[in-house]
């Protein structure tokens, strides 16, 4: 089973690369890119556009790396530009971290240009997809991305427990020098694994079965469609914001087909409205993380989701809008 479902997860990464599930949340398939690659006191440049792209930051600085940041305003997508500045005007930077999508923000990178950037200085690109990889299209290989992390709670349509991770030649080199510490991450560890068919320690195996289940199903619809279906909900959730009058927090043509941040405005209570959305109605919104709390409310839409769902929440969205204080002008 972990065969096949590697086989069919390298399918929709779009990869010849190694695969590996780990058993952990997103965020530990973030350190184990880092752990894995790199050494205490190699120069990291960290492409950040929110809150994810700042916590891969802050994984690299605590195993020691150098980091230099490298941040856009949040709402708004990396600039290739600045980030080919960054590369030539600080020497000796190792590898370059970017997230995909900007799930705190409801921004898309537009990563084959970032990566043709990145790659062009020959440096090691690790991403964050948690949000993205299943629901926006990713060319792993095309791309040229070393690690590339997802999560099998997003767009995988599955509970928690899995960071799903591929691993490029130019990463197991890194890997072959990099000396920050690891254990339950280590890349060796889980490819002389998988050569038997194992984990080296005790898989979410509930989880696996769940997500061969939902590997079926992705690969019955199709990557096209996949992300073709996500485009058009993407755009009816942009569409259906703006026919109620509210702004859209990311630049439009960054804007995630996977989460709609909506800003708050004409004296929206956004906490009340996630509130009224949840008890009255069993719509579960999410809210602003860090500095955006009480600033934005987002709408996630990835995975088993289609125009008629969002259909549904701008109907509801519409009732409670003036609930929550809410004019229209
Ligand atoms: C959800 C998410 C994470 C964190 O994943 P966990 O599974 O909560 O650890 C990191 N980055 C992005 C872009 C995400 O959407």
């Amino acid at each position: 089973m972990l065969h096949r479902v590697t086989g069919q997860l390298k399918q929709v990464f779009q990869t010849q690369n190694d695969l590996f599930l780990l058993t952990g949340s997103g965020t530990g398939g973030l350190e184990a890119a880092i752990v894995n690659t790199l050494s205490p006191g190699d120069k990291v440049l960290s492409v950040s556009i929110g809150v994810f792209g700042d916590r891969f930051a802050a994984i690299a600085r605590q195993f020691g790396a150098e980091v230099i940041p490298l941040a856009f305003e949040w709402g708004q997508a990396a600039d290739p530009d600045a980030v080919r500045h960054a590369l030539q005007n600080e020497s000796g930077i190792v590898a370059v971290l970017i997230t995909h999508n900007e799930t705190s923000t409801g921004v898309t990178n537009d990563l084959a240009e970032l990566s043709s950037v990145v790659k062009g200085f020959d440096k090691l690109l690790l991403v964050d997809a948690i949000s993205s990889l299943g629901s926006i299209n990713l060319p792993v290989d095309e791309w040229r991305c070393d690690v590339v992390v997802t999560g099998s709670q997003k767009g995988w349509m599955v509970p928690p427990g899995l960071a799903m991770v591929s691993v490029s030649p130019q990463a197991w080199q890194a890997h072959a020098t990099a000396r920050m510490p690891r254990f339950y991450w280590d890349f060796t560890q889980a490819r002389n694994y998988l050569e038997r068919g194992q984990t080296p320690w005790t898989p979410a195996v509930s989880v696996v079965f769940a997500l061969s289940v939902s590997l079926e199903m992705m690969l019955k619809e199709g990557l096209t469609n996949i992300v073709a279906r996500h485009r058009r909900v993407g755009q009816t959730a942009r569409d259906g914001a703006k026919s109620l009058g509210l702004p859209l927090f990311a630049e439009e043509n960054h804007a995630s087909n996977t989460v709609t941040a909506i800003s708050s405005a004409n004296g929206l209570d956004t906490k009340q409205l996630l509130r009224i959305m949840r008890e009255d109605h069993q719509i579960i919104l999410g809210g602003g993380q860090q500095k955006l709390d009480g600033q934005i409310f987002r709408i996630g839409h990835l995975g088993w989701v289609f125009e008629d769902d969002i259909n549904k929440v701008m109907a509801n969205l519409k009732e409670v809008l003036p609930q929550a204080g809410f004019r229209k002008d």
